[in-house]
């Protein structure tokens, strides 16, 4: 198992791990497999979208606070329900297609991992399958 360490800097945000991802399948001189990337967190996610134009995450942040508000009627009191409600919406892991030694992603595409109670400290866990 690889491990991606991030360290976030806000509330909310999106981390693009797209090149980090790339280099640990490089590296594992797989050609053809499957990459499994897990966030073992409950307040982060992970996500694939559009990595062309930074409006597109800003827009899904801003959603996301709409739908799910930092503050409301929550249960959970430690002060982060909405980051643990965020992060179930996104969910906690990637499958990706390895094909000629590479990620298959659209051209478009780049990988997030997606903060929803920082700063902190973060993991991202790969597993390489070679198939
Ligand atoms: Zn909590």
């Amino acid at each position: 198992m690889k491990i991606i360490e991030i360290k976030t800097k806000k509330r909310i945000e999106f981390i693009e791990i797209t090149e980090s991802v790339g280099k640990i399948v490089k590296e594992s001189k797989i050609r053809e497999g499957i990459c499994v990337i897990f966030c073992p967190h409950t307040t982060a996610g992970l996500t694939i979208n559009e990595n062309a134009d930074p409006s597109v995450r800003k827009d899904i942040i801003s959603h996301l606070e709409k739908i799910v508000p930092p503050r409301g009627n929550y249960s959970h009191l430690e002060g982060n329900a909405d980051s643990h409600i965020k992060s179930s919406f996104l969910g906690s892991s990637l499958n990706l297609i390895i094909h000629q030694e590479k990620l298959v992603l659209g051209t478009w595409q780049g990988i997030y991992f997606c903060e929803f109670d920082g700063p902190r400290q973060r993991k991202v866990y790969l597993k390489l399958i070679s198939a």
